[in-house]
């Protein structure tokens, strides 16, 4: 089932299920407590017209991982990494599909694409079994790790590079886990201004799914509604001769395999 918001006619938003021929009503209230009551999604009635929807979603945590694809870190001129690389994005730097990722050309001018499988977090969780992984996984979305390149090269950490307003396209919807068979087996692409420029497979992830949810969950209580963006593939601008960064006005898509599309323009404050 594909999940997402949509909003009624009286202006307020619920929860709903995006199907081939119309939104179904699933659930009242926010997406993130339809996650947090643990409840199985069910289809209810179609909804009336073609309704405005958004993933609508603001996860409390969200966890990224660095480096889990060969090929992205050796473009870079980076090695792999022994454990997985892990850092922080915030619930601010979220923004829906068709939204603007803003920025400030006296702060980065090297502002960078990185589309990415998304894991949605079912349950809250504490030291999970990597073979009972999947037991605390709600389903599947879509990132842009927007990443400010200048910042993170110069930095000595993320926060800034990787957590700024905006800098996380979210959606556009939400795949229950049981509709995707396996997460390590999807088609991932980016294109800016209409041009591929990343196109790989989640096969060739180095830390698995399971891995990274029992590895951060030693150290991190996982709550319902918590995202883990699980890294990018090779392709980004940083790693082009010459770079090539994205500019005011560009338009930059992401898609995952059986999930969807998130297509969001740039917008540079001056
Ligand atoms: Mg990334």
């Amino acid at each position: 089932m594909k999940l997402l918001s949509y909003e009624r006619a009286d202006g307020t938003w619920a929860v709903g299920a995006q199907a081939a021929d119309g939104v179904y009503h699933v659930a009242d209230g926010s997406l993130l407590d339809f996650i947090r009551s643990g409840n199985t999604p069910q289809l209810g009635d179609k909804v009336a017209g073609a309704p405005r929807t958004r993933l609508g979603l603001r996860p409390p945590k969200l966890f990224c991982i660095g480096r889990n694809y060969a090929d992205h870190a050796s473009e870079l001129g980076n090695t792999m990494p022994s454990k997985p690389l892990v850092f922080a994005k915030y619930p601010t730097c979220v923004i829906e599909d068709g939204d603007l990722i803003r920025w400030r050309a006296d702060i980065t001018q090297q502002v960078d694409w990185e589309v990415e499988l998304v894991v949605v977090i079912g349950k809250d969780a504490r030291d999970v079994r990597e073979d009972a992984a999947y037991d605390v996984v709600f389903g599947y979305t879509v990132a842009n790790d927007i990443s400010a390149r200048d910042l993170q090269n110069s930095e000595g950490q993320w926060t800034r590079a990787k957590g700024m307003d905006t800098f996380c396209p979210l959606g556009p919807v939400i795949v229950t886990r049981d509709a995707i068979a396996d997460p390590h087996a999807l088609d991932l692409e980016t294109w800016v201004n209409g041009q591929r420029m990343q196109h790989a497979n989640t096969r060739l992830m180095h830390f698995k799914v399971p891995f990274l949810i029992a590895y951060l969950s030693q150290t991190f209580t996982l709550e319902a509604g918590d995202v883990i963006l699980t890294g990018t593939p090779a392709g980004v601008g940083s790693g082009m001769k010459p770079p090539r960064f994205l500019a005011d006005g560009d338009e930059v898509r992401v898609s995952v395999q059986g999930i969807g599309t998130l297509t969001n323009r740039c917008a540079v404050q001056r």
